[in-house]
């Protein structure tokens, strides 16, 4: 297998300027990177390929020898790969997504050395359908680390300061050479700091942070659906030594309810209505989200026709209105009929001993059809 071209992978001449190679780098960044296409091993590729091609053509000195000796010449073999760590101004290139998009587990390993981002945390949180339809607010208790009060975050005893680490001379980095290319690494000893703890404080034994429960109000935005997040900015895990802390995720899962059934914004309602009222038409009551209303039933309204009442659904998560409710007429059979309602049945039946029973066609069996389609819209 041999390695491509660095101008033809950046797609960028021999003579590009270091403006063309830095903003011919950015596009294929931004449009290939793993968070913009998740699960997608050939744009994870690119992406580094990329990066490995602007870490050469960005530096002078690489772009000279690779200019005159190819590949062979920078020592890298189509396996090798190149650490993009090293990079001098990365972030500036991607105008700060870096942080975003989280370079350092792309790479496996940090981005740059120094303190680590808090990781973000995740909390489930079940409401009633009753709060998805108005909108409601929470309060969540939650343990979280904070910087311990005793040493002020520092992990070192009072009274005591942390020393250099001997390691990396109190720079956070070791470096080493690698054919062309230096390599930097965070210091494995200090993690980063450049200084290592020598009296640990006693409260948190050196770690810096001490748990606490904690208090937050959560505004659940009306028309929320199950599986959506609401960010907290800032409330996950705490950054290591001051770096910043990660966010909260509340995913919200929306009980069902009793009768309405949801789908998007809009909702559904069966109701059995006495057999006479299909006949002969009448006005009922119906449940809504506002409580009941009345609806006129037309005149032969068959067993599963819907009947539409526009933005009485759902409200929208986005503030852009209501959906609708639809209503499923079904047949009531009058279970529990008076002496004077029966009678009166019993005549009606009399009159129908000739009605020729015919079997319903499959296209009109109500059962069949998925729901809110074939709406009888007569309120839209
Ligand atoms: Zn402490
Ligand atoms: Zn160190």
């Amino acid at each position: 297998m041999s390695k491509r071209d660095y101008y033809e992978v950046l797609g960028i001449t021999r003579d590009a300027s270091d403006p063309d190679i830095k903003s011919a780098y950015r596009k294929l960044a931004l449009k290939h990177h793993p968070d913009r296409n998740p699960g997608d091993s050939a744009s994870e590729a690119r992406f580094k390929e990329a990066a490995e091609a602007y870490a050469v053509l960005a530096d002078r000195e690489k772009r000279t020898v690779y200019d005159r000796f190819g590949h062979a010449g920078l020592g890298t073999t189509p396996s090798s790969g190149v650490d993009p760590t090293v990079f001098e101004g990365f972030d500036d290139i991607l105008g700060g997504l870096g942080d975003v998009f989280g370079f350092g587990d792309l790479f496996g390993g940090r981005r740059r050395a120094g303190p680590r981002h808090g990781a973000d945390l995740r909390y489930d949180l079940k409401i009633v359908f009753e709060d998805a339809a108005r909108g409601s607010e929470t309060t969540l208790q939650l343990p979280r680390e904070e910087p311990c009060h005793a040493c002020q975050g520092s992990g070192a005893a009072p009274g005591s300061t942390p020393g250099t680490c001997s390691e990396c001379g109190g720079h956070g980095q070791v470096r080493y050479q690698q054919g062309f290319l230096t390599i930097a690494r965070t210091c494995s000893r200090c993690r980063g700091v450049g200084k290592v703890i020598v009296t640990p404080c006693e409260a948190c034994h050196g770690a810096g942070r001490t748990t606490r429960e904690r208090k937050l109000t959560v505004k659940i935005p009306a028309g929320i659906s199950t599986g959506q997040r609401l960010r907290l900015h800032g409330e996950g895990e705490l950054g290591e030594r001051g770096a910043p802390p990660g966010d909260l995720y509340v995913v919200v899962h929306v009980g069902e309810h009793p009768f309405f059934q949801r789908d998007g914004d809009d909702l559904l309602c069966i109701v059995p209505i006495p057999y006479p009222t299909m006949v002969l038409g009448g006005d009922i009551s119906v449940p809504t989200l506002n409580g009941d209303e009345r609806i006129v039933i037309p005149k032969g309204t068959e067993p599963g026709a819907r009947l539409r009442l526009k933005n009485k659904g759902m409200p929208n998560v986005n503030g852009r209105g209501q959906g609708d409710l639809f209503v499923e007429v079904q047949v009531d059979t009058l279970r529990r009929l008076s002496k004077e309602q029966h009678a009166l049945l019993e005549k009606l039946a009399k009159t129908m001993g000739n009605h020729k029973v015919e079997p319903r066609t499959r296209e009109s069996h109500s059962e069949d059809r998925p729901f809110f389609d074939r709406v009888k819209d007569i309120f839209g």
